[in-house]
């Protein structure tokens, strides 16, 4: 079945029909968000959003090789952003898959999937597809989607394993609230557009970030 929502086209099965309209009101509602963030237009190609009810099939077909050999590949993925034929196409696990894991049985939590995928969609056309670090890139999506909210802040890698993609997202989560919490809109804006400046900038980021933790768990 396909439907066509804004500028979405969703693919999905009967058994899905009844929670599509709940969930892509609130991305709707939260896109515009993402979009004012990023200071973008509204997507003028469609975004197809697939669900996907067999587990089996959707790992096989959102994990690629290089995912595999960078080690990258999440134990239970519920989501993946594919480009196929120049189409953006996320790859979402349907409710009836997921639900399976209790963790993961709230449909509001599959809104925020798409979410997530529709901040690296917007991040990577903000920046001109330019190449990126991976910290900055999970920052964004984690705190525009957002996704941790309700856990506790950590960092607790050094700055080495952040830059080299030390792929604990809630440590990035933690980077993007500092930044959040405490920049300036076109300041963030500007680490998410110009990869070098956000080079430059990490170091100092992450230190800050530190230091900001520190300072609310002392408030505790
Ligand atoms: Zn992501």
């Amino acid at each position: 079945m396909e439907k066509q929502i804004r500028n979405f086209t969703i693919i999905y099965k009967e058994i899905d029909s009844s929670y599509i309209d709940i969930i892509m009101q609130e991305v709707l509602k939260e896109e515009l968000k993402i979009i004012n963030f990023f200071k973008a237009k509204l997507h003028n190609s469609p975004i197809y959003i697939k669900f996907w009810d067999n587990k089996e099939e959707f790992k096989k077909h959102i994990v690629t090789s290089s995912d595999i050999k960078k080690n990258i590949v999440p134990n239970n993925p519920c989501g993946k952003l594919a480009k196929i034929d120049d189409k953006l196409v996320i790859n979402l696990l349907s409710y009836k898959e997921r639900s399976k894991k209790n963790k993961l049985d709230e449909i509001a939590l599959m809104a925020t999937t798409i979410l997530h995928e529709l901040v690296h969609i917007y991040h990577a056309e903000a920046r001109g597809h330019k190449k990126t670090l991976l910290w900055i890139k999970e920052a964004l999506a984690t705190n525009l989607a957002p996704q941790y909210s309700d856990q506790d802040l950590k960092l607790n890698c050094d700055y080495k394993d952040l830059i080299n993609d030390c792929q604990d997202y809630k440590n990035y989560y933690t980077m993007g609230r500092y930044l959040f919490d405490n920049c300036d809109h076109n300041y963030i804006l500007e680490l998410a557009n110009n990869p070098i400046f956000l080079v430059n900038e990490s170091e100092n980021i992450f230190y800050k970030t530190k230091e900001y933790l520190n300072q609310i768990n002392k408030t505790r």
